[in-house]
């Protein structure tokens, strides 16, 4: 019989979340608003370095309010990763605007430069350059932000980083998701750290999140009455989901060990087969190791990562393909793609050979010992 279920990456509550939790009941703060949320958003701007934040009810909140604070036309392009989480880009559609995609690059998966490069100069020749460009930091690796930063500021469009993956990596000693004009990170339940569901909108432009905390809350003018001259949104996080990020965000550095130390000892077990290539680490960045993900050679090792999947599954182990890229999705069927060079589309090979293993911070050596003596057995 089959152990008891791994999961790929399962909440690990501190057990100080019900202190919070607690504070709110007593003080009767069960509300989108209180001294949680108040502190959680100071909490994790001072973590990342700002001065401010945004406390959302999920991720895609996030982007969705950066997009709406960029003003965002339904005539417009925004360009975004493909290797991505769907909520990434669906709040490109609530706009009403219309996404390119763009490839990766094969040393950090994430956007590649050249692709977004070409794609710039090739909508500047058309007469239409995008109004944002969203930039993905998959599975906790950092994207080559300084290349991307440089790119665009040159055409002076704005960067949305999509950090859902990536809170607490960084890149040359900054934060991930403080790079660009916003930053959004995901609280959801299988993330680094979670509230359940949740998410967090960083900026320099501390107007900026005036304004988002105004549209997450309906958008109410500053006088007496409801006065609305603007079309707002329910976006705010829970006072109570609040509590349990601020005892989650006290053990963040904790948990970026203990997601190393997961993807370490796989890479210690099995690097040494041929055929498997786990995600590298780009020079002069820390990736929190949200997931541990690797490709498969499959003709070297004479299997898919579908078969790998299913093997692990039935032995009770979690483990999945990396994200399918966007440009393939059936809901983004028809919209521009760049790829990384000319015929060469780098996402869609990685598709084909990625897998994520589990990697909980919870996670006993025992538990990774058998998702790694399974691998053996599959990968030889
Ligand atoms: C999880 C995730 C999101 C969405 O976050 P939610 O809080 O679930 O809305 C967006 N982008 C990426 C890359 C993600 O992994």
């Amino acid at each position: 019989m089959a152990g008891k279920r791994i999961y790929l990456s399962p909440p690990h509550m501190t057990g100080n979340e019900k202190k919070y939790i607690n504070e709110a009941f007593e003080s009767n703060w069960v509300a989108p608003l209180g001294p949680n949320v108040d502190r959680f958003e100071k909490e994790l701007a001072s973590y990342v370095g700002l001065e401010d934040a945004v406390a959302v009810s999920s991720g895609t909140a996030a982007i969705h309010l950066s997009l709406v604070l960029l003003g965002i036309k339904p005539e417009d392009k925004v360009f975004c990763s493909t290797l991505t989480f769907v909520a990434t880009a669906n709040p490109i559609i609530y706009m009403g605007a219309t996404p390119v995609f763009i490839d990766s690059e094969p040393e950090t998966w994430n956007i590649s430069p050249q692709a977004l490069l070409r794609a710039l100069r090739e909508a500047e020749k058309n007469n239409a350059l995008p109004k944002a460009v969203i930039v993905v930091n998959l599975y906790g690796q950092s994207a080559k932000m300084k290349e991307i930063m440089e790119i665009c500021e040159n055409y002076n469009i704005p960067v949305i980083e999509d950090s859902a993956e990536s809170l607490g990596s960084s890149y040359l000693g900054k934060k991930s998701g403080t790079f660009g004009k916003f930053g959004i990170y995901s609280f959801n339940g299988n993330k680094i750290i979670t509230t359940s569901g949740g998410g967090m909108l960083v900026s320099k432009d501390i107007d900026a999140l005036k304004e988002a905390r105004n549209l997450a809350a309906q958008a109410r003018d500053p006088v007496p009455y409801y006065l609305h001259s603007k079309i707002g949104y329910n976006y705010r996080m829970s006072n109570i989901l609040a509590g349990i990020g601020r005892a989650q965000l006290a053990n963040l550095d904790q948990r970026i060990e203990e997601k190393r130390d997961v993807f370490n000892r796989y890479k210690d077990e099995l690097s040494n087969i041929e055929g498997i290539d786990f995600l590298p680490e780009l020079q002069n960045t820390i990736s929190n190791r949200w997931l541990t993900v690797a490709a498969i050679n499959k003709e070297k090792l004479k299997i898919q990562p579908a078969q790998i999947i299913e093997a692990l599954e039935e032995e009770n182990i979690e483990a999945r393909h990396i994200w399918k890229p966007l440009h393939t999705q059936p809901i983004f069927k028809g919209y521009e793609y760049y790829t990384h060079s000319e015929g060469c589309s780098v996402s869609e090979k990685l598709f084909d050979c990625g897998i994520c293993l589990p990697s909980g911070s919870c996670m006993t050596v025992s538990e990774q010992d058998r998702v790694i003596d399974i691998l053996k057995l599959k990968l030889k």
